[in-house]
């Protein structure tokens, strides 16, 4: 028998770690996107890891091993994709504050004096940042050096056969078969609606990327509590990466999303705000070169945790999406996963809290 073809809808991070793993486990699969490779919140998240933030979730199983294999992966491929530990403080910039007359040492110089902070959330051996495209391209690639291919064209319908069994997909007009079909469009899950999938929410964040004129910063990252002048409260976070640029996200808001990857674009007056957000807590940040105003959608599931594994009623086809705040950080142990699960292996961590069928997500 030949290697299990396989079609992995969507060339994000879940699509890409998901052909990673089904490339080294000798699978052949083909990753269909219809936009770019990280051209949605896979692109534009802040790329953030946490060994333990979703410890007494149903999600820590999934956390833990995905950070180990963030760690291993940066190792077997080196200065990919700017892995690098960091450490995570909670900031509070209250703008009714005077300013401290000294700041604390070991902050970067580009904080404000009223930015203070206030507890310790994480070190280096527990908090890490990637660059999110870099890390997905990245995948993606050592993926097709391992035997993946990238198709260029829109996922429209899945193939059946008379059993209801899935045979394929139906992209750009053509038909391209396969063993199994993994469907991982992030919050464009929903739309081959010949599929009965629970709803996938597309919830938006926005975000600014500035370019440090010095050079890269500290290795930092800040969950901040800004309390506004006009009494206003948002809790922008910040990353700075190793390719010298900091990366600033907020704001969040539930627009309507764009049917096509490639018109989702940022609310010119909500990246005014953040901008302003970021002039008060950071100034010597706000004056740097704003390389990016973004905005992405990320997938969101009722219950909050990911959809994770085989469509009842399709067989043959998979689902991998759903993974809100933390896809960047599971997106690892979900390919390993999904991979065991396509391969019909018995997978290391148990899927059961991710399956489509689990109560709730209607
Ligand atoms: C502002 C923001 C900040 C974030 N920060 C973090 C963080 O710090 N840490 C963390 O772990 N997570 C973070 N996340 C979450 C993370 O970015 C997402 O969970 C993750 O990127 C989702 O990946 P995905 O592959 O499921 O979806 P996507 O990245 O949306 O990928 C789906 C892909 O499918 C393609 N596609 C859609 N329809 C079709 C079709 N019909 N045919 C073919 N292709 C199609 C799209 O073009 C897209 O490329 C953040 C998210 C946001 C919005």
């Amino acid at each position: 028998m030949g290697s299990m073809r396989v079609v992995v809808c969507g060339g994000g991070v879940i699509g890409a770690a998901t052909a990673y793993f089904l490339a080294k486990a000798g699978a052949e699969p083909i990753v269909i996107e219809r936009t770019a490779v990280a051209c949605g919140a896979s692109g534009k998240s802040g790329g953030f890891l946490a060994l333990d933030w979703c410890d007494g979730s149903p999600l820590q199983p999934l956390a833990r091993r995905s950070f180990a294999l963030h760690r291993q992966l940066a190792e077997a491929m080196p200065e990919r994709w700017g892995y690098r530990p960091v450490t995570t403080l909670h900031l509070q910039h209250d703008a009714r504050r005077s300013p401290a007359n000294d700041q604390p040492t070991g902050l970067p110089a580009w904080l404000d004096s009223a930015t203070i902070p206030t507890q310790r959330l994480g070190t280096p051996e527990t908090t890490a940042v990637i660059h999110p495209a870099a890390f997905t391209r990245g995948l993606l690639e050592a993926a097709r050096e391992a035997g993946a291919s990238l198709v260029d064209a829109t996922v429209t319908d899945l193939a059946r056969r008379s059993d209801g069994s899935v045979s394929g997909v139906v992209a750009g007009g053509e038909s391209i078969s396969a063993d199994a079909v993994v469907i991982a469009m992030g919050p464009w899950s929903n739309l081959l609606t010949t599929l009965d999938l629970p709803p996938v929410h597309a919830l938006e964040g926005s975000s600014l990327v500035f370019r440090l004129e010095d050079g890269p910063t500290e290795p930092v990252a800040f969950f901040v509590d800004y309390l506004g002048a006009d009494g206003t409260h948002d809790s922008p976070e910040v990353v700075a990466r190793s390719d010298g640029t900091v990366y600033v996200s907020g704001l969040s808001a539930q627009p309507p999303l764009p049917a096509d990857p490639g018109h989702v674009a940022p609310q010119p007056a909500t990246a005014d705000r953040l901008l302003a957000m970021v002039r008060a807590f950071a100034p010597g940040l706000a004056s740097s070169p704003v390389l990016a105003r973004q905005a992405c959608f990320r997938p969101v599931m009722r219950d909050g945790l990911p959809l994770l594994g085989p469509v009842p009623d399709a067989p043959g086809a998979f689902v991998a999406t759903g993974h809100s705040v933390w896809g960047m950080l599971n997106a690892p142990a979900t390919g390993e996963l999904v991979a065991d699960l396509v391969l019909g292996k018995s997978p290391g961590i148990d899927p059961a809290p991710f399956a489509v069928d689990r109560r709730g997500l209607g």
